[in-house]
């Protein structure tokens, strides 16, 4: 074969391949493969028009195609300036885009005058030579191809220097993408160059165009993207804040990014040393198989490993990658969550719910009996009033140190305020012990001393399935009951204490209905002076309840004290005494009543206006109205109880000493109280030591009436009382050997 048809079949497959290459890249959506397909395009147009100068025959057809081929470089520069364009703007998306206008215009200019060639005759001329044998038909070159060539060089010159600028002004990353596309484009412009000086027939220098097209084809659509990924994958890796293992197919490991080592303790070094580390911290993770996930904790420190095996095409494994994530800090807090969701802040002690569902599985987990005990502060309130918040949480500090160090078994912790529960087995509770302790829980802080009323409730868990609360519900029951208590005491709940509470909660529940039909009336009892005769009587309350019948003032006056509903009771009956005074007018115009007055009713209302008010309702005179004031409820508060006694006193009242010798009161006192009458009851006295009863109770008489305060002995049960009371100087008398306490009308006909 000889060499011009080796070269024809050489350009036209350079050609076809440009052709296929266009096709290919217009089918491609990226903006840069249509630029680069219409570079191939353009590429294919001289190498086809040279097979023609080579295959030609005649100076008519050659000369044509050398314009051809002119015509085909000027194509190929325009190209190469949209792709070099595009190319070199794609890294910086601000990069604004100049259009290279001039280089348009230098490239349509050199075409016209090429075009004008055939005309004047100024592009080039064609020579005829001999080539292997046969004609060869060259181009002389003239003004116009020099000009053409001057153009083609100074747009090229352009193109490099873009290329230069773009390589410079870009990453690292990038800078490859550039120079590949350069450094092809320096070659081809090199080896044209020498061609042209050369003279040599057959432009050989479109075979490196050519070779440049399938470069600029293969890197626009190819290569590039590819390469561009996997170093911004291995950087997204290198920065990630997991440890990342990669191995090979034969689980070797190839790759360790930063975090890998750090984790391992290591300061990078080689992968191998890393492996081996790994291997060493994360035990039996090497053949544990292509795909999992696990926890794991070593050192206090928790970690999630992830194995992930990559295979290209599901039947052949590439690699796998670990990712090993450091989970402590996470795990930290959700355990800092978890404990303040169910621990008390101040003392760190379970809270009640977390508490209660503790006990629970205690409780189903054990054959053992138990019990659910309460311990409660008396007089918290009093304490954060007195000392101080801070003194208040120092108490219940204490408690919750006395907890740890004494519950030895079972389950604790703070159920609300100033309440603790325990649920502990029956055998390992001593009663001795918690009263004994408890009993002298003394709390110092700073230089506060404090010794602590602390309640304690206990309920036998007989059935374990009731709900938590509910056993604590009842032990809080047993110590509502000893809410008068200023000591530590222990009360256990029992059945006999429920069903009081239940009709203490009835009664409670039926009071105000019992007023309203007043079911609540006041008994009389006389009062005799020391002749025996009547000069008045005590108001009692009694209940005629419409269920339940005759109620005794015990089974109800406590429990009304307990709730303040005392008061109300209480205006009740002053009321009605005040209406029986206001009918007593006429009838018995010189007897008085007395009327209780408990001491619970001076923080609930205004006695002295209340009674003041009543009397001048009824009109009736306050003398005849007398008020009986425990010895207990004067000595409390006793300077502000002074007062009001001088203002009742003041407003005509007679103010009576109640149940004197019931408390701790000294007779010394008995000169500072504003009273005129004093109530000595004979059940305070014992009945053991009658020769000292006798003479306590004559002194207590003497010296009333050297007081000027009349004396009056109740609880007066037979004649021999009455006549040695009255031997002794006491001046009024009440007690079942008169009358007992009786409806108001019995009273009236008792007088006749
Ligand atoms: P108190 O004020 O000391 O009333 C005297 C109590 O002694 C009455 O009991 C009366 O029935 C009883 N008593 C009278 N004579 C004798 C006697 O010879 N022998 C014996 N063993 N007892 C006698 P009662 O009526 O059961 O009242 C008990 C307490 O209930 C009263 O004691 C009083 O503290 C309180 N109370 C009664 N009615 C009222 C009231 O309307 N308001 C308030 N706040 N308390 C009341
Ligand atoms: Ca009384
Ligand atoms: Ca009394």
């Amino acid at each position: 074969m000889s060499i011009q048809n080796g070269y024809c079949i050489i350009f036209l497959i350079m050609a076809a391949l440009q052709v296929i290459c266009a096709i290919v890249a217009f089918k491609s959506d990226k903006l840069i493969s249509n630029y680069a397909g219409r570079l191939n395009l353009a590429l294919a147009v001289p190498l086809i028009a040279n097979v023609m100068i080579i295959k030609s025959g005649d100076a008519g057809l050659s000369s044509f195609s050398y314009y051809l081929s002119y015509i085909g470089m000027d194509l190929v520069m325009v190209s190469l300036i949209n792709y070099t364009n595009s190319y070199c703007k794609g890294v910086d998306e601000r990069r604004t885009v100049i259009i290279p206008y001039p280089c348009y215009a230098l490239l349509i200019g050199d075409m016209i005058q090429i075009l004008l060639g055939p005309v004047f005759h100024h592009v080039m001329t064609i020579e005829t030579t001999i080539l292997d044998g046969s004609d060869f038909y060259r181009d002389v070159t003239h003004i116009g191809l020099t000009v053409h060539r001057i153009v083609d060089y100074v747009i090229f010159a352009c193109i490099i220097i873009t290329y230069v600028i773009s390589m410079i002004k870009t990453s690292k990353l990038y800078r490859e993408k550039y120079s590949i596309i350069l450094y092809s484009l320096i070659l081809a412009g090199a080896v044209q160059l020498a061609f042209i000086s050369s003279r040599i027939p057959i432009d050989r220098s479109l075979l490196v165009h050519g070779a440049f097209g399938v470069v600029v084809f293969y890197f626009s659509l190819f290569h590039r993207p590819l390469r561009v990924m996997d170093t911004l994958l291995s950087n997204v890796v290198s920065d990630m804040n997991d440890a990342v293992f990669v191995f090979d197919n034969a689980n070797k490991c190839v790759w360790v990014n930063n975090q890998g080592f750090t984790m391992l303790g290591l300061e990078g070094g080689s992968t191998r040393a890393a492996s081996e580390a790994l291997f060493e911290k994360f035990k039996n993770i090497k053949n544990k198989g292509e795909n999992w996930i696990e926890n794991r904790i070593i050192d206090n420190q928790y970690f999630i490993l992830e194995k992930t095996s990559v295979k290209t095409d599901k039947k052949y494994l590439d690699g796998s990658f670990l990712v090993i994530k450091d989970d402590t800090e996470r795990h930290n807090a959700i355990e800092a969550e978890i404990y303040n969701s169910t621990h008390d802040s101040l003392t760190g002690l379970y809270n009640m719910s977390y508490l209660y569902s503790k006990i629970k599985n205690e409780l189903v987990s054990s054959d053992k009996k138990y019990y659910a005990i309460i311990i409660n502060f008396k007089n918290i309130k009093l304490i954060n009033e007195n000392f101080g918040r801070a003194f208040g949480d120092v108490v219940l500090i204490r408690m919750s140190d006395w907890l740890k160090t004494n519950i030895k078994s079972g389950v604790y912790g703070r159920l609300v305020g100033d309440t603790f529960g325990i649920c502990m087995p029956q055998d390992d509770f001593d009663e001795d012990f918690f009263l004994k302790e408890l009993g002298n829980f003394i709390i110092r802080f700073k230089n506060m001393e404090h010794r602590s009323n602390i309640h304690i409730g206990v309920y036998d868990i007989k059935d374990k399935n009731i709900d938590v609360s509910v056993m604590f519900d009842r032990a809080h029951l047993a110590i509502v009951e000893i809410e008068e208590n200023y000591k530590t005491v222990i009360k256990y709940y029992n059945e006999h204490l429920k069903k009081e509470l239940l009709e203490e909660q009835r009664l409670v529940d039926d009071f105000p209905g019992a007023l309203d039909s007043n079911q609540i009336v006041p008994y009389l009892q006389p009062i005799a002076n020391k002749d025996g005769k009547i000069v008045g009587a005590e108001a009692l309350a009694r209940w005629i309840h419409s269920d339940l019948g005759f109620l005794p003032p015990d089974k109800f006056i406590p429990v009304f004290e307990k709730n303040g509903m005392i008061t109300d009771l209480d205006e009740h009956i002053w009321r009605q005494v005040c209406k029986i005074l206001a009918d007593w007018k006429t009838t018995n115009p010189d007897l008085f009543i007395s009327i209780n007055i408990s001491p619970k009713d001076f923080f609930f209302t205004d006695v002295v206006s209340d009674i003041k008010e009543m009397v001048k309702e009824y009109d009736i005179d306050p003398y005849k109205l007398r008020i009986e004031i425990t010895e207990t409820a004067m000595m409390t508060d006793s300077e502000d109880r002074i007062r009001i006694l001088n203002d009742i006193r003041s407003a005509g009242f007679i103010v009576e000493m109640d149940d004197f010798g019931s408390g701790y009161s000294s007779l010394n006192m008995l000169k500072d109280m504003p009273v005129d009458v004093l109530k000595l009851d004979m059940k305070f006295l014992s009945e053991e030591n009658n020769d000292k009863s006798e003479k306590i109770i004559k002194n207590i008489i003497n010296l009333a009436n050297e007081l000027d305060i009349i004396p009056l002995t109740e609880g007066v049960e037979t004649e021999g009382q009455f006549n040695q009371l009255a031997s002794m100087g006491c001046v009024l008398f009440q007690g079942f050997h008169f009358a007992k306490p009786m409806l108001v009308k019995e009273f009236e006909e008792y007088l006749v």
